[in-house]
């Protein structure tokens, strides 16, 4: 996180308040199509400053090439912090080991440590989810593999010349991890998902991202919870602008969240897609600006590989650097 992550904002603050800061999710190009378009949306995205970028990560370890291609654009071409995810669901220890040394070496210094879901129609069982059981476990072994790989260094001791100093120090990784304001699908109970939040604060996490929600007011009482519970890293909203019936739809399978009958009404009523885009732009707006004034420490936009719509989420909130600097079309 910047420096101004904690600091909440909202309306009646001072003029010089710090920018509340955001960041992007992206995903893997799934078609050469999809990869030819996606350098200049990093690029549009890069340009307004994020806090970070994050980049989806194949539960099965399917993306693991493609990820790692965006995540090393976004290192060469941009100034942007890249946060990769990765998941642990039905890997070895040996397989997470090698995979989380993969990224450490090519320069990511940002995870988002998921546990990922078992394939689509196979039941949940220990052999399915591999050695790691949880995204807590997961985060522990980012932090051991990154202690592991710190190479060994000696420095002279000033005043004392035959003495020598082993130098323990070792960067510091930002570990961020889910959390899901209206709980997890498989979650039992409220508290199961607070104390599953707990665990990941106690094996070394430093910041949540929400899984999308569709009223701030969850959020809000998830985040006054998990508080409340001991939880003191940050926890970033996730947000989506919902652009279109069809993306509403994903959105809907995405969260497993109910559907909210108001904005369905609206986005289906709307004859086209233009008046589509702004009803979900124009509710994307109100849901962050009600997120900031009730103090969330910054916004996380699930961008769905396009800059025009998160971009004028946060020109209408008032976000972005220069207001208004979106001019190009979205890649096809
Ligand atoms: P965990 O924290 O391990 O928890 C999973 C469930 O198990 C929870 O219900 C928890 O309460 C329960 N649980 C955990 N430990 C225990 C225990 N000891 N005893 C009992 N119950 C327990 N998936 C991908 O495949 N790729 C991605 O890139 C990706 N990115 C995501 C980004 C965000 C912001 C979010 C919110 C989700 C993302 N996911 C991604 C989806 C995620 O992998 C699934 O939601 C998965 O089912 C849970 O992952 P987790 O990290 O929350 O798991």
């Amino acid at each position: 996180m910047s420096e101004h992550a904690n600091a909440p904002a909202g309306a009646g603050e001072p003029a010089c308040a710090p920018r509340t800061p955001f960041s992007f999710e992206l995903y893997p190009p799934r078609s050469a199509a999809a990869a030819a378009a996606l350098p200049a949306t990093i690029d549009r995205l890069a340009a307004v400053d994020p806090d970070f970028v994050s980049v989806t990560y194949g539960a099965s370890g399917s993306s693991r090439t493609s990820s790692l291609e965006v995540l090393r654009y976004i290192l060469d071409h941009t100034s942007v912090n890249p946060m990769a995810h990765l998941t642990c669901v039905g890997s070895s220890h040996v397989e997470a080991n090698r995979l989380i040394r993969q990224f450490l070496d090519a320069g990511i210094t940002s995870f988002l440590a998921v546990r990922g879901d078992p394939p689509a129609g196979v039941a949940e069982g220990e052999s399915v989810l591999g050695d790691l059981h949880s995204a807590a476990e997961l985060v522990q072994l980012i932090h051991r593999v990154q202690a592991e790989r710190v190479p060994y260094e000696e420095v002279a001791v000033p005043g004392l010349p035959f003495a020598r100093e082993v130098k323990t120090e070792r960067h510091r990784v930002r570990i961020a991890v889910a959390a899901f304001p209206n709980g997890h699908p498989r979650s039992r109970s409220a508290s199961q998902d607070i104390d599953t939040l707990l665990a990941k604060q106690a094996a070394g996490a430093n910041l949540a991202i929400t899984q999308l929600f569709f009223h701030p007011e969850d959020y809000l009482r998830f985040v006054q919870h998990a508080k409340a519970a001991g939880v003191e890293f940050p926890i970033l909203p996730g947000i989506m602008p919902v652009t279109s019936p069809a993306r509403l739809k994903r959105m809907l399978e995405l969260s497993g969240e109910d559907l909210p009958s108001d904005l369905a009404i609206r986005l289906e009523i709307e004859p086209t897609e233009r008046g589509q885009r702004e009803i979900g732009i124009e509710w994307a707006i109100d849901v962050a600006n009600q997120l900031i004034a009730g103090g969330a420490p910054g916004l996380h936009l699930y961008t769905f590989n396009q800059h025009e719509a998160v971009l004028s989420v946060l020109d209408g909130c008032g976000l972005l650097p220069v207001p208004g600097i979106i001019t190009e079309k979205e890649p096809a």
